[in-house]
């Protein structure tokens, strides 16, 4: 297999190794996951390309782990932040771009009755979860193992994608009395939620669920199964938190609960809201909402949330998605590469599975079906890790890691998805 010219890439990262912790800003970049090596530096991005310091030219289905869903550059978000950068990027006060995204985004997902902006997954979730807890007046909460709901404290136990990949499910720091306060369960195991329920029902805030799973790669709930968790979770005075961070306006235009017709009491989003700028947002019920100050006793705040670059650029984002066609256009795309995938693997005699849901799907090495995190846990690290470096050196860009997922974005072409499943080919044929 040809190998890319690394050279710059190379330089950058030993100059990152001094200065920067790990040489990297967020764990999910390092290599680690897959065996180590220098992580690819890049420096430009257009439409579902990206290209590295070395010059070499990627198809990129990382998108930046979701958030671009309109590939790179679009000339609308283009226009959007110039405006804001001309405009003002940050005033510390009201603006009327907030109050008109604001109204986007529960048209779309009208059980977020009320929204607050903040500027991170983390953060929109982390405050969920407190809104929750002076609601209810309890203090537990209970999540699914394998699930990652950002990086504060409370949710950093037994998560997903990056801890699971680097083996630190509880990360040093977190104090025991914390961790206590969170119980896990296993997705997709009703009995085991109701098990847990049955213990501690009435101690506990909240459940914080991904609809649809997104951080041990793509899991759909089983039928059933977010019905009932909404029916048990109320029968013992407790809320329904979904996190929204990565499926909202991924699969539709809307969130995962109105394509799969539950809903939560509260709701945390981020990514794709922020078309690639930084952002988090969480709503939810009224009642529930009026606990956040400056309404309730619940303090939250940002100097930063509600920033106008941000919100200008979700707002145009949102504009170019509620064109409806292009969820359409991303699952035909997907649906290809999912069955040339499975063609090329099944051609040269390795053990697949995909889980798709429209233009967001993951490669499994296995042969048994992943339903929770134990199934992806169990399936063939080193030989995704080969699969990774083959991709990469032909210039097919995806997570480093086997718990993350494929994103089409709606600038991949025709094209994009013919060079890739042939890329793809030659990777099987030497895997
Ligand atoms: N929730 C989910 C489901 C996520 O996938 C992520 C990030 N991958 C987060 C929360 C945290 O978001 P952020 O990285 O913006 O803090």
């Amino acid at each position: 297999m040809k190998e890319l010219n690394r050279e710059q890439s190379e330089r950058y990262y030993q100059e990152a190794l001094d200065v920067i912790v790990g040489g990297v800003n967020s764990p999910s970049r390092s290599y680690k996951a897959v065996g180590g090596g220098t992580p690819t530096f890049f420096a430009k991005a257009k439409g579902p390309y990206m290209w590295d310091v070395d010059g070499n030219r990627y198809i990129d289905y990382l998108a930046a782990y979701g958030p671009l869903i309109l590939g790179h550059g679009h000339p609308k978000l283009v226009e959007a932040i110039s405006q804001a950068a001309m405009e003002g990027t940050l005033y510390g006060t009201s603006t009327p771009w907030e109050v008109q995204f604001a109204t986007m985004i529960r048209e779309a997902i009208p059980s977020m009755e009320k929204i607050r902006f903040v500027n991170s997954g983390t953060e929109a979730v982390m405050t969920t979860i407190r809104v929750a807890r002076a609601f209810t007046g309890r203090t537990k909460i209970i999540k699914f193992e394998g699930c990652y709901h950002g990086h504060s404290d409370l949710v950093l136990v037994a998560a997903g994608s990056g801890p699971a990949t680097l083996g630190i499910p509880d990360s040093a720091g977190i104090p025991q009395s914390i961790a206590n306060e969170v119980i896990t369960v296993p997705f997709n195991n009703i009995e085991a939620y109701e098990d847990a329920l049955k213990k501690w029902g009435h101690e506990i805030a909240a459940v914080l669920v991904e609809p649809i799973v997104g951080n041990f790669g793509i899991v759909k709930p089983k039928p059933g199964f977010l019905e009932k968790v909404n029916e048990l979770t109320h029968q013992y005075g407790a809320l329904v938190i979904y996190d929204e961070v990565i499926t909202a306006f991924r699969f539709h235009y809307g969130g995962a609960q109105n394509l799969l017709d539950v809903i939560p009491d509260m709701t945390a989003l981020g990514k794709i809201i922020g078309g690639g700028l930084p952002i988090g947002a969480y709503g939810g019920r009224k009642e529930i909402m009026e606990q956040v100050a400056p309404l309730g006793p619940a303090y939250q705040a940002g100097t930063m949330a509600g920033n106008p670059a941000s919100i200008r650029a979700g707002i145009a984002t949102l504009e170019v998605l509620s064109e409806r066609h292009w969820y359409a256009q991303m699952d035909h795309l997907g649906a290809q590469l999912e069955e040339g995938i499975l063609h090329s693997a099944k051609k040269y005699g390795h053990n697949i599975v995909i889980n798709r849901l429209g233009g967001g799907f993951t490669v499994y090495f296995t042969n048994h079906t992943v339903e929770n995190y134990q199934d992806a846990k169990t399936t063939d690290t080193e030989k995704f890790a080969r699969f990774f470096k083959g991709l990469l050196d032909e210039g097919i860009l995806i997570a480093p890691s086997k718990y993350e997922a494929w994103f089409l974005t709606i600038a991949h072409t025709q094209k994009d998805i013919d060079d890739t499943l042939q890329a793809v080919d030659r990777v099987m044929s030497k895997l």
